[in-house]
């Protein structure tokens, strides 16, 4: 398995990466959402098993140590980490797979599933960035500042992604996706 039937949306936190998979759903029931892991303590309203899988530290590094994490990547101060067994297992009943993963983890797959297709979903400006984290209310001055300076690193990779596309127009982003994936079928 070389991964063609992997889809892998990157790029900085705040950027809509969330919002367009869930879009990708609602127009694609058939595909299916990879669920990760974390050790981040769960948001107000995040679903244990929906949102993510919310670990301890000991049992995430057990899980590297026996090789679960298809890709896993230190974020912020946190771990996060997609389960390998569920996603071989949907890829084995030719189910389309996403994962919505941070920069680092999405060059991982790269060495593993080179077929994968990789989108590097941008802001339409740093400043634009900033305003949706601020706006998004999830995290404080500190972790917004710390998702910037993670996001000025994040940028500085994108050519290393199969296609790039600006999140500035929900639905003009989606149909890019959508029709990638569609000639990759
Ligand atoms: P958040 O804490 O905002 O939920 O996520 C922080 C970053 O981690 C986001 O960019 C998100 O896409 C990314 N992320 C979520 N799950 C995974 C995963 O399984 N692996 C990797 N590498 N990144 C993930």
């Amino acid at each position: 398995m070389k991964g063609g039937q992997l889809i892998v949306i990157t790029g900085p936190s705040g950027v809509g990466k969330g919002t367009l998979v869930r879009a990708l759903l609602v127009r694609h029931p058939e595909f299916y959402l990879s669920v990760s892991a974390t050790t981040r303590a769960p948001r107000q309203g995040e679903v244990e098993g929906k949102d993510y899988y919310f670990l301890g530290r000991e049992e995430f590094d057990r899980a590297i140590a026996a090789d679960e994490w298809l890709e896993w990547a230190e974020y912020a101060g946190n771990y996060y980490g997609t389960p390998r067994l569920k996603v071989e297992e949907k890829v084995a009943q030719d189910k389309l797979v996403l994962l919505e993963i941070e920069v680092v983890g999405a060059q991982k797959i790269k060495e593993t599933f080179p077929l994968a297709l990789r989108f590097f979903i941008l802001p339409p400006s740093m400043e634009e960035l900033e305003r949706r984290l601020r706006d998004r209310g999830t995290d404080s001055p500190e972790a917004i500042q710390r998702r910037l300076q993670r996001a000025t690193e994040e940028m500085a990779l994108r050519d290393e992604f199969d296609l790039q596309i600006v999140n500035d127009d929900l639905d003009l982003a989606l149909d890019a996706i959508e029709r990638a994936i569609e000639k990759r079928r």
